[in-house]
């Protein structure tokens, strides 16, 4: 029995991976999104009865020996992970114990521009991020953040945090139906994401009942409004099974390729199986390589390095 862990969870993302929940007694954020999993509740920016540092690294040590094959140790919480006062130390005390395993970081990016959280979260091998819009309208009205909270704060915030930190920077994009999944909001993403130069970008909907009555969109309609984000590594979503895969020829997966790295999810969605013959040989002929990107392949050109 564990007070601070959940899992192992299987994520079709990150691989096995083991949950740390940093405000177990309540939910504790300072966003009140329409799609949280959670109960909507009041923001705060703070956690209650936080816990210890040594009570959750026990649990930690106590969960790895039961579950050897965790791939990652995830921080996150039952809210806000980086409203936790001792995140430094907790960081520091994970990152002595995970041996070969990867710390991954789940975070709404709300304070991303304090430049001391840099320096912790810059210590963590995966930071994964909210971004679903970047316009303060469209921010306002799908995070419903604390009034002090400003969405081009955060995205300088990312801009300087990718610039001081090498370690893998992932976004993720969750669409709301009738919110963010429109070109205009898109196309504002786009301008954030090409000043921030994230590794990965995870592009979602809703696949859980949401604290309030909103609705995701079509695995189709996610593929639609990525080719507005630009040529960044795109993880879309496949929540459906595919209407129907394309026989590419080779040039149409270069031309494809070339507009937006594909991922291996995308190949499994979209590729007929003579367009994966086509996608073999072309890797094969080095013209096309495959990138490993926190857990996820990517299909890129070669020659753009
Ligand atoms: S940031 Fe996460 S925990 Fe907080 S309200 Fe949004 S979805 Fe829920």
């Amino acid at each position: 029995m564990y007070n601070y862990i959940f899992g192992p969870v299987a994520s079709r993302r990150f691989g096995l991976s083991l949950g740390i929940d940093l405000s177990p007694d309540q939910k504790a954020c300072n966003f009140d999104c329409l799609y949280c999993e959670l109960k909507s509740a009041k923001t705060v920016d703070y956690i209650e009865n936080p816990p210890k540092v040594e009570d959750v690294v026990a649990e930690v040590q106590k969960a790895l020996v039961e579950y050897p094959d965790v791939d990652v140790i995830t921080i996150t919480a039952n809210g806000e992970p980086t409203l936790y006062p001792d995140l430094d130390a907790l960081v520091d005390a994970l990152n002595r114990l995970k041996g070969e395993k990867k710390l991954l970081i789940l975070s709404n990016a709300s304070r991303i521009a304090d430049t001391e959280l840099q320096k912790t979260l810059c210590k963590i091998d995966i930071v994964k991020l909210s971004l679903d819009c970047a316009t303060p309208a469209c921010f306002k009205k799908i995070d419903r953040p604390l009034k002090s909270i400003d969405i081009e704060q955060i995205i300088g915030g990312l801009e300087t945090f990718r610039k001081v930190c090498d370690k893998t920077l992932v976004l993720e994009i969750l669409v709301v139906a009738g919110i963010n999944d429109k070109q205009e909001e898109m196309e504002a993403l786009r301008e954030a994401l090409d000043r921030i130069e994230p590794d990965r970008v995870d592009l979602g909907t809703i696949d859980r009942p949401p604290a309030y009555p909103v609705q995701g969109v079509s695995t189709e309609r996610l593929a639609e409004l990525s080719r507005y984000l630009g040529n960044h590594n795109i993880s879309i979503m496949h929540k459906e099974k595919p209407q129907h895969r394309v026989d590419f020829t080779p040039e149409e997966i270069v031309a494809t390729i070339a507009r937006r790295p594909q991922s291996s999810s995308d190949v499994a969605y979209l590729f007929s199986d003579k367009a994966r013959a086509n996608l073999d040989a072309l890797i094969k002929e080095g013209k096309i390589k495959m990138e490993n990107i926190a857990g996820v392949t990517f299909y890129t050109l070669a020659q753009k390095d």
